[in-house]
């Protein structure tokens, strides 16, 4: 499938606060969370967000984010900040990211750049220019340690777990610091991630430190507009705490990770949003969305937000710049995230 890329800049028009799949996410602590692409190398059938098959995608102009998170970081104050990079998509297909960390370091306050990432795009030449831009730490996301079912869990026909774990063992003798990050789909990959545990715990036993190498479990949660791994029901909050502490006694391994373990506290947010759900609000659509039913809109300069339309459109150019009144159905204010619906 072939799918158009909007490149986001500041001629675009696109702000880049208040969208959730595209620029910067302030959740009101010292982690600045940055959405620079929405391609991604794979197709996960569990993705919470459907990457792989937008059929709009979009790149941020890497000194348009600078300025921005510059902005950002002003506003919570200098010390102690960290940019996490966390796209609706893959990091590494990001074609200027070691200029953008590179940059980012120059900026007063920023003490740890971390990403995420599939880990299948990593390879030496890459990886020793992560570490020559002083990446801070990756998180890897991975969920079986068997190449079958990665094969199953991501849609693809050669996941490289062998290329992929080699390439763990490069980044351990590097400066940065890896966090292994398998989800857990309860039923269907119990043993994997015991396997995980047991991987981890063999890499500590080669020397490798307990900050060097982590391990953080995550819940599978569904959303409506992700994709949905069949037959798999989530459980609780409680269930997954529990397993994990059986895991940890089993194990002798702590499995829960907090905010306190990765050094994140409460900040300032760069701005509040005075709008709740059911206000109707007067905005531009300013761009298309990833989706034909999806719009971005201009809440002001700084503030986009996503508007969800009751049906696609088909001449999308004569709707984009009309300004419209549309209800806000989402105001997430902890996070700065506004979506709002419009029936054409
Ligand atoms: S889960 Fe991650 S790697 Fe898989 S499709 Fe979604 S964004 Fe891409």
């Amino acid at each position: 499938m072939s799918s158009e890329i909007i490149y986001v800049d500041q001629k675009s028009g696109i702000p880049l606060y208040g969208i959730d799949f595209l620029g910067i996410i302030d959740r009101g602590t010292n982690v600045i969370e940055v959405k620079p692409i929405t391609l991604c190398n794979l197709k996960c059938k569990y993705c919470f967000v459907s990457a792989g098959d937008y059929d709009t995608n979009f790149i941020v102009d890497p000194k348009y984010l600078l300025e921005k998170i510059e902005e950002v970081v002003s506003a919570k104050g200098r010390y102690k900040i960290e940019i996490h990079f966390a796209p609706y998509g893959e990091i590494l297909l990001y074609p200027k990211f070691t200029y953008l960390v590179k940059e980012l370091w120059k900026i007063k306050g920023i003490d740890t750049i971390s990403m995420q990432t599939n880990g299948l795009l990593l390879n030496k030449e890459l990886i020793n220019q992560l570490e020559e831009v002083a990446i801070s730490r990756i998180n890897v996301s991975l969920n079986t340690l068997n190449r079958e079912k990665a094969n199953f869990f991501c849609s693809c026909e050669n996941y490289n777990i062998d290329d992929l774990t080699k390439n763990i063992l490069y980044l351990l003798d590097t400066k940065i610091n890896i966090l292994i990050a398998p989800v857990w789909f309860p039923g269907e990959n119990d043993d994997d991630i015991e396997d995980i545990i047991k991987y981890i715990i063999d890499l500590r036993n080669l020397g490798y430190s307990k900050g060097k190498i982590q391990i953080g479990i995550q819940k599978y949660l569904i959303y409506k507009t992700g994709r949905k791994l069949k037959k798999i029901r989530p459980k609780s909050w409680d269930y997954f705490y529990n397993q994990l502490s059986k895991l940890e006694k089993q194990y002798d391994i702590k499995l829960k990770l907090g905010p306190k373990d990765f050094g994140i506290h409460k900040r300032n947010t760069v701005a509040s949003l005075n709008v709740k759900k059911n206000d109707i609000i007067r905005l531009q659509i300013i761009s298309k969305g990833r989706w034909k039913k999806e719009f971005i809109g201009k809440f002001n300069n700084n503030y986009g937000l996503k508007v969800l339309l009751n049906r696609p459109i088909i001449q999308t150019e004569k709707f984009i710049q009309r300004e419209i009144n549309a209800k806000i159905i989402k105001a997430n204010y902890r996070d700065n995230i506004l979506t709002a619906s419009f029936s054409i």
